[in-house]
C-alpha cells in the first residue's frame, strides 16, 4: 500500500490526491472497485457517491426497515448467539466466517471465495485473495483490521471463469458489490458480511498499536471488546487490556479515513448473513440471518454450532443523550483516576448484549452524521441513508439543543415533518 500514515490532526486521511487514489471522489474507503475494470461503475455503485441502501433493500427484501431494532441492525429474519465450540487456529472469534466459506467450497457450492489474508511476513497487512480451496480459506482466518481493496479481485473472478462466488467483506464493500451485482455475470453469489467501524490504513494501524500497546510489535490478535476495553493478545499468550477511555483519541483523531467517518453501515446490512460479536455476551458470536441465501448459509454451518442466549441489560438512552452533548462540546480528557472510575462504571452499569450493540451503532450514526455535516455538508443528501434519521429520532431534542440544528433535514420545525414520511410499520 503506498498511502502513508495519517497527515496530522484535522487533516483527512485517504483523499483523492494520495498517489494510488488519484481521480477518486473525496470520500473513498479503497474498496478496490476502482482498481478493477469495473471502475466504470463507480458513479452508480459507490456508497460515498450515492448511498443506495434503500433501493438495494427493496431488491433484497422487498421492503424498508421496520421501526425498532431493524433501524439499527438492518433487516433480518433470524438472530442468534452461537459459536464453534473449538475455534480453528488463527480465528478472530470462533471462526464461523472462514468455516462457513470453506464448507461452501467443500460442498462444491461455489468455485471461489473472496477473502482477505495477511501479506506474507506480516500479521495484519491485508491482501485480498481469491481462494479456490477450503484450506486457502481457512488460512485467511483472523482480522487484518485495515482497509482491504477486496473488490479489485472482480477481474480475476471474471477472467478465471468463477461463476459461483462467495464474498467475505465489510459493509462498504458489500454495498458496491450489491450495486454492481447485475453486471458481474455471476450465477450465484453468497455474501458473508462482517460488521465494521472506524477502519484504518495499514500504516495507521501500526501507529494505533504503537500508541496503545506497551509492546506493539508482539501483538498477534486484538479486538474492541464488549467490556469497554481493547484486548491485545501478544506472542507469549499474554493479554493486555486497554480501557476505551484510555485510548489517546487526541493523537488518533486523524487516522480514521473520512470515508469511515461517513459510513452508516456498521452491521453490514446488505449481506446475506452477518457474523460479528457485538450484540452478544463475551465469548459468543452474533449472527444475523438476512435473506433466503443467508438461511441456506446458516443451515450449512448449524450442525457445527452451539447456541447461547440472546441477552440485553442496561439502558443506553441516557448515555447516548450525554454523548450528543459531548459531540457538540468535547470535554477535556479526564485525569487518570477519573478515567479508571469511568471504565469501572462502564463495565458495571453500561449496556450489555443487544443493548450494547444498539448503543455503539447509535453512537457511530450520530458521530458520522455530524462529521458529514461538518466536513462534507453538500454530500449529506447523497451519502446519509434514510434509516439514520429514523433511528436517531429519539435523540432529536437533545441533538437540536446541542447543535441548534434539526437532526432530520426534512423537519423544518421541531416535530413537524416537511418532506419525509416516517415508516413505522
Ligand atoms: C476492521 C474490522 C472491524 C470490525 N469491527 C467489528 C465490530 O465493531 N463489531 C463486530 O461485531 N465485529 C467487528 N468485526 C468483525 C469481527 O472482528 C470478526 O471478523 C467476525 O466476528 C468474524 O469472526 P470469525 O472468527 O468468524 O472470523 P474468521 O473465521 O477468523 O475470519 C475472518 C474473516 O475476516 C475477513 N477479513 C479480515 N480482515 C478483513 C478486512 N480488513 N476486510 C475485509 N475482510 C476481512 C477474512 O477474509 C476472513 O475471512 C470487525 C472486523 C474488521 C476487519
Ligand atoms: S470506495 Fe470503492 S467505489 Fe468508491 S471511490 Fe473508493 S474504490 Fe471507488
Ligand atoms: S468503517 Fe465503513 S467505510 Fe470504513 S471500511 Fe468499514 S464498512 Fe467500509
Amino acid at each position: 500500500m503506498d498511502e502513508g500514515p495519517s497527515k496530522g490532526l484535522y487533516e483527512i486521511t485517504l483523499l483523492s490526491q494520495d498517489t494510488r487514489l488519484k481521480g477518486r471522489p473525496k470520500l473513498c474507503s479503497d474498496c478496490g472497485l476502482c482498481d478493477s475494470s469495473y471502475r466504470r461503475l463507480m458513479a452508480q455503485t459507490c456508497v460515498f457517491v450515492n448511498n443506495k441502501t434503500e433501493a438495494i433493500e427493496q431488491r433484497l427484501f422487498g421492503r424498508r426497515r421496520k421501526a425498532g431494532d431493524e433501524l439499527l441492525f438492518g433487516i433480518y429474519r433470524a438472530m442468534y448467539a452461537a459459536r464453534i465450540p473449538k475455534p480453528p487456529p488463527g480465528a478472530q472469534w470462533s471462526g464461523m466466517v472462514t468455516t462457513l466459506a470453506a464448507r461452501l467450497l467443500e460442498r462444491g457450492a461455489v468455485d471461489g471465495v473472496i477473502t482477505t489474508r495477511a501479506v506474507p511476513g506480516t500479521r495484519f497487512a491485508p491482501q485480498p485473495f481469491l481462494a479456490r480451496t477450503p484450506e486457502e480459506v481457512r488460512a485467511s482466518a483472523g482480522n487484518k483490521p485495515c482497509l482491504s481493496p477486496t473488490l479489485n479481485l472482480l477481474d480475476e473472478v471474471r477472467n478465471s471463469g468463477v461463476k459461483r462466488l462467495a464474498f467475505i467483506g465489510t459493509g462498504c464493500q458489500v454495498h458496491m458489490l450489491r450495486a454492481a451485482e447485475a453486471e458481474l455475470g455471476l450465477e450465484r453469489l453468497y455474501v458473508i458480511g462482517i460488521p465494521c467501524s472506524d477502519n484504518v490504513t495499514y500504516p495507521d494501524l501500526q501507529l494505533f498499536l504503537s500508541l496503545i500497546s506497551k509492546s506493539p510489535d508482539t501483538v498477534v490478535h486484538y479486538e474492541f471488546m464488549q467490556d469497554f476495553s481493547v484486548w491485545l493478545r501478544h506472542e507469549n499468550g499474554h493479554t493486555e487490556r486497554v480501557n476505551f477511555i484510555d485510548i489517546p483519541m487526541d493523537k488518533l483523531s486523524s487516522v480514521f479515513p473520512s470515508a469511515c467517518l461517513s459510513c452508516f453501515d456498521y452491521p453490514n446490512t446488505l449481506a446475506d448473513i452477518t457474523l460479528g460479536y457485538m450484540g452478544v455476551e463475551l465469548g459468543w458470536q452474533w449472527v444475523l440471518v438476512r435473506t433466503a441465501i443467508g438461511e441456506e448459509l446458516f443451515d450449512l454451518l448449524k450442525p457445527e454450532l452451539e447456541f447461547g442466549p440472546l441477552t440485553e441489560r442496561g439502558n443506553r438512552r441516557n448515555g447516548i443523550g450525554r454523548y450528543v452533548e459531548m459531540l457538540a462540546r468535547p470535554p477535556a480528557r479526564p485525569p487518570v483516576l477519573i478515567r479508571k472510575l469511568i471504565a469501572f462504571l462502564q463495565r458495571r452499569r453500561g449496556p450489555k448484549g443487544l443493548e450494547f450493540a444498539r448503543s455503539v451503532i447509535e453512537m457511530k450514526l450520530l458521530r458520522n452524521l455530524q462529521y458529514v455535516r461538518d466536513r462534507f455538508a453538500k454530500h449529506e443528501a447523497r451519502v446519509v441513508p434514510y434509516h439514520v434519521y429514523e433511528a436517531l429520532e429519539p435523540y432529536a431534542p437533545a441533538y437540536e439543543q446541542a447543535f441548534e440544528q434539526n437532526l432530520d433535514p426534512a423537519t423544518d420545525e421541531v416535530g413537524r415533518l416537511k418532506g419525509r414520511t416516517l415508516h413505522v410499520g
